[in-house]
């Protein structure tokens, strides 16, 4: 099995109610809208959180500087170029490129939002991930755009709520165009409110996350997922050991 992870920044539950191929994915994959995120629910310790399933006080980044690691838990592109999977990511935040160590990426794509207009990094971050597809055992697509509408001109605003349907639009192309042996896993980093976010408060913390693929029943309504399951779950899909330090517990 291969695994494609799909990241929507800042994408709140509440804001896919219209779009039909979030609804469509309900019924099809397992999923909960009362997922939760990690504290603070800021983009960096989210993001390290989940590639690492400890908490940002373990891990060390709880601001958007990255720190390296005091006592290093391994990250789960490390533990699967370790095992000889491939993986690839896809992404428009340059901060990101620190949630992966150097060595344990076969592709790593920025396209930055410094100089390419968000429409285009979205589009341009699924081409890179569709033709890497064939390639890849696990890939890593990153959609920074709502994140950025929630921040101008607040988050559940139409500009808000029109860049999370952008999104969609390429979340269906690439999940309908997915090679068979793919389980997809999408989710939010965190929420927001009013015109930020980073606070221990439900608009905040609660993110929806799906699980598409044959080891997910579809349309079951999962309970107590965190962002910290997302790591165990990918190595238990591509049949690799988690390490001890891992805090979340795998979906599969
Ligand atoms: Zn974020």
């Amino acid at each position: 099995m291969k695994v494609l992870l799909i990241l929507i920044d800042g994408m709140r539950p509440d804001a896919l109610e219209n779009i039909p191929f979030a609804q469509e994915l309900k019924k099809k994959a397992s999923y909960t809208m009362q997922g939760t995120s990690v504290v603070p629910p800021v983009t960096l310790p989210c993001h390290m959180s989940l590639f690492h399933s400890v908490d940002p006080t373990r891990h060390g980044t709880t601001t958007n500087t990255y720190m390296p690691q005091v006592r290093p838990v391994e990250g789960l592109c490390e533990v699967l170029s370790r095992n000889k999977k491939r993986c690839s990511m896809f992404y428009s935040w340059e901060q990101l490129r620190d949630i992966a160590r150097p060595g344990s990426l076969a592709v790593s794509q920025l396209h930055s939002v410094k100089y390419v207009p968000w429409e285009d990094c979205v589009k341009q971050s699924t081409q890179g991930a569709l033709a890497e597809l064939p390639n890849a055992d696990f890939v890593f697509l990153y959609m920074a755009y709502p994140d950025d509408a929630g921040h101008k001109f607040g988050y559940m605003s139409r500009e808000y709520l029109e860049a999370v349907a952008f999104c969609w639009e390429h979340v269906e192309q690439i999940v309908s165009a997915l090679p068979e042996d793919y389980a997809v896993i999408l989710t939010a980093d965190h929420g927001g409110h009013d015109r930020t976010h980073g606070l221990e408060i439900p608009e905040d913390m609660t993110i929806p996350m799906f699980f598409l693929g044959k080891p997910f029943a579809p349309g079951k309504e999962l309970d107590y997922v965190n962002l910290k399951d997302i790591a165990p779950t990918v190595t238990a899909l591509l049949g690799v050991e988690a390490p001890e330090d891992w805090e979340g517990k795998s979906q599969v």
